[in-house]
């Protein structure tokens, strides 16, 4: 997708502060963090969002929790952290391609879920 942010993040045509990166993976710092760690995890396929997961291509989401673990061990996030993805309009969704949100470092209470 060429007008696609992420996929230009993803491609190195835009910066990002890396935090992870394998084949089919990318992690980079949230520009407007809303926590004091605010990870973005997205797939570097580039995929609307979790509406959009089929068959062929649901392996990018194991991809992406699979590199979680792994930046919740390398970041010590050992008191936890909350996992989100919104999708569509009413959930506020600004970038249209796949991203888990990872916040921690703060108590973060039950106030969404
Ligand atoms: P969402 O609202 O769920 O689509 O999340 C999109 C996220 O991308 C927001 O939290 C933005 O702060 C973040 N964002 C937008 N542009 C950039 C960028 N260039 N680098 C890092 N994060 C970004
Ligand atoms: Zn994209």
């Amino acid at each position: 997708m060429s007008d696609c942010l992420f996929c230009k993040i993803a491609a190195g045509e835009i910066p990002s502060t890396k935090v992870y990166e394998d084949e089919k993976v990318l992690a980079f710092r949230d520009i407007n963090p809303q926590a004091p760690v605010h990870i973005l995890v997205i797939p570097k396929q580039h995929i609307e969002s979790a509406a959009a997961i089929t068959p062929e291509n649901a392996s990018a989401v194991s991809d992406c929790f699979l590199a979680i673990a792994k930046i919740a061990a390398q970041e010590h996030l050992d008191n936890g952290f909350r996992v989100i993805s919104n999708v569509g309009e009413d959930a506020g969704q600004t970038v249209k391609h796949l991203h888990f949100h990872i916040l921690a470092g703060v108590k973060m209470g039950e106030r969404i879920v």
